[in-house]
């Protein structure tokens, strides 16, 4: 006889470890089942662990500021320590359409109940020693905003979720899922069947072949993006910073100074590679370092120690796609985080723990009307 779980999560990512955390907590029985040999070893490592609650989209603001509080208090309801740090993150400007656009979402950020202000260039020198002030303009400082190791936080989420009694299936893809009478039956992997009531994909870059797998289409697709870590120096600088003015082979790029003193950057590619494309290349290092020297002119003999790649489960607006879908009973989805995975893993993990007790609250309801796959896509996200 197969076994049968109340959950079956699909990815022990940066959304599923989480997810299946809050469900475990909540008394289900969960079943994790990843194709990689542990957790977190998808796109969840190649994040440079930035966690914001500065976006355009309202219900991106929740879900982050919810991912916030469940980090900045890990250490002290869990113990363990995962790097959480609320250095804040600022937006510059060094041109007038970045200002405006920055000013004008401002608006949308403080209505939303976000601690973000205009700060002038001397402000943000005070916090970024050495920024570059000629032509700078200002920008958004967020303080509550950080950021936390994403290996760290997965293996935390992942222990607390086995000691709730989640199970975790490594080196088992999956390869077909079982549908009767429009109702999720079972999923079937390399090594097994388990039955489920409900089947949650939280497949990340590859969350459009799982869901081809259930007869859904989604609009996820991988998008390759590199990073940059350097050579630690002394404490200079306390938020990540966001450039997002366009160079040449990019279109904006955020970095910021870990606890260790290393640098971590990366960029978005100008066009986007799209594909799983997990190799360096030559182009990104001398790109990103022109970028940081226009920034922080002192760095440039900083040395780099190490590049890699990954992917972003890409959507249209740039917002992930979350909750139910029509004709599909039992079919949950929690895909296309965009570049903002790791930021938003625990509050989408807590919001669809709530979705399955049936006690969503006004506002959660609201967000994931807002992350329905039957949306029309056209509302983009303005901070991707
Ligand atoms: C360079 C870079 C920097 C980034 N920086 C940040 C950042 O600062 N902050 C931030 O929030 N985000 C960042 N991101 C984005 C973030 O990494 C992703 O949004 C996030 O990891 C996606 O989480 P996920 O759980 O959906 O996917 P993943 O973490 O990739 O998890 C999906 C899991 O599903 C499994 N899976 C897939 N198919 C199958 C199958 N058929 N059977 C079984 N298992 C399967 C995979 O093995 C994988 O483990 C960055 C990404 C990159 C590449």
């Amino acid at each position: 006889m197969d076994p049968t779980y109340d959950v079956v999560i699909i990815g022990s990512g940066s959304v599923g470890t989480p997810t299946a955390m809050f469900m475990a907590q909540a008394g289900y029985r969960v079943l994790v089942l990843d194709a990689l040999r542990s957790n977190g070893q998808g796109s969840n490592k190649h994040a440079i662990g930035g966690v914001r609650a500065t976006h355009s989209d309202p219900a991106k603001i929740y879900l982050c500021s919810d991912s916030i509080k469940i980090f900045s208090s890990w250490k002290g309801t869990y113990g363990d320590d995962i790097e959480w740090h609320s250095g804040g993150y600022s937006f510059v400007a060094y041109d007038k359409q970045v200002e405006h656009s920055l000013k004008d979402l401002l608006v949308i950020q403080k209505k939303a109940g976000l601690n973000i202000d205009w700060k002038t260039p001397e402000e943000l020198q005070k916090v970024v020693h050495g920024i570059n002030m000629q032509g700078l303009l200002g920008g958004t400082l967020s303080p509550e905003d950080g950021y936390a190791s994403p290996l760290k936080s997965n293996f935390a989420f992942y222990t607390q979720a086995a000691k709730a009694g989640a199970e975790f299936r490594f080196n088992e893809k999956v390869i077909a899922i079982h549908i009767d009478n429009h109702k999720v039956q079972s999923v079937q992997t390399v090594k097994g069947t388990y039955h489920c009531k409900w089947l949650v994909n939280a497949a990340g870059s590859w969350a459009a072949d799982i869901s081809k797998l259930a007869g859904i289409t989604v609009p996820v697709r991988p998008d390759s993006h590199e990073a940059l870590v350097t050579e630690p120096v002394a404490h200079f600088m306390e938020p990540m910073i966001v450039d997002l003015r366009r160079r040449s082979g990019s279109s904006n790029f955020y970095f910021y100074q870990n606890g260790d003193g290393h640098l971590i950057g990366c960029q978005t590619p100008d066009p986007q590679i799209w594909g799983d494309f997990q190799a360096e290349t030559s182009e990104f290092l001398p790109q990103i370092c022109r970028r940081l020297i226009e920034v922080i002119p002192s760095l440039k003999n900083l040395r780099v120690r190490r590049t890699w790649r990954g992917t972003y489960p890409m959507t249209p607006d740039g917002s992930p796609i979350l909750g139910e879908v029509a004709d599909l009973e039992g079919y949950i989805l929690a895909v296309g985080t965009c570049g903002q995975g790791f930021m938003l893993g625990p509050g989408v993990g807590q919001v669809l723990s709530h979705l399955i007790q049936g006690n969503l609250s006004t506002e959660e309801k609201a967000c994931l009307h807002d992350l329905r796959l039957d949306r029309s896509f056209g509302n983009e996200e303005k901070l991707r």
